[in-house]
């Protein structure tokens, strides 16, 4: 990268990043509640990103930010880190899928571009991460996905585990035990509208499992048309 950024910087872009799937325009309390932050030190980044040369977001007052072009390479170049160190860290150094997302955290913001396409070769240019996401490309795309949250789905839908929120450790330990991990195929049994609960039924198994939005809003998944 040509310039200099700090870790902050960096964390606040894959931020706003992540929230702008769901959104045009990312509020600065959607940012505040995400990373963990006071509104008024949102407020001050996002002032400082604005006006960088060149910007790094656009920001309007009451009606929130979106990356530019800038902001947007920035964010997919940590993303890209993030997810290879993570594969790396399982793959040859023998981390489970709940041990690897700190360290990523860590050493994302210092791995030099020659490490990055070190990484990327050893794993053999891989699209997906370990927890299913998919991996921007060297030149900084995000590769499409036709997905949808556990969530969404439906009695009688079938569906695979595309990928799961891997920021909690526990929460994936958890995801492990039951089953639910990207590639896991399923069929939804039920679906109570008043909590939201889903039941489902993996492939292979027996026994039905209940799912609240606690596990249905961190879980993505590609809709299949048949059982398979
Ligand atoms: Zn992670």
């Amino acid at each position: 990268m040509g310039r200099l950024i700090s870790d902050t910087v960096e964390d606040y872009l894959k931020m706003i990043f992540d929230l702008s799937a769901e959104t045009d325009r990312v509020s600065t309390g959607m940012i505040a509640d995400a990373l963990n932050v006071s509104p008024a030190s949102v407020t001050d980044m996002i002032q400082r990103l604005a006006t960088e040369d060149p910007p790094l977001l656009d920001y309007i007052k009451h009606q929130g930010v979106a990356l530019t072009d800038e902001g947007i390479k920035i964010a997919l170049e940590i993303i890209r880190h993030h997810r290879l160190i993570e594969l790396f860290l399982h793959e040859v150094l023998g981390y489970s899928w709940d041990q690897v997302h700190a360290e990523a955290d860590r050493l994302e913001h210092v791995i030099s571009e020659d490490f990055e396409e070190r990484v990327a070769a050893v794993l053999g240019d891989p699209l997906r991460g370990l927890h299913g996401k998919p991996i921007p490309t060297a030149s900084l795309e995000m590769p499409d996905q036709n997905t949808s949250y556990l969530l969404d789905m439906r009695p009688e839908q079938h569906g695979v585990i595309h990928s799961v929120n891997d920021d909690d450790p526990d929460f994936l330990r958890y995801l492990e035990a039951q089953g639910l991990v990207p590639g896991a195929k399923f069929s939804i049994v039920d679906f109570s509208p008043y909590d939201n609960n889903l039941r489902l039924r993996l492939s292979g198994q027996d026994q039905e499992i209940v799912l609240g939005m606690g596990v249905t809003t961190q879980v993505q998944v590609e809709v299949l048309d048949f059982e398979s």
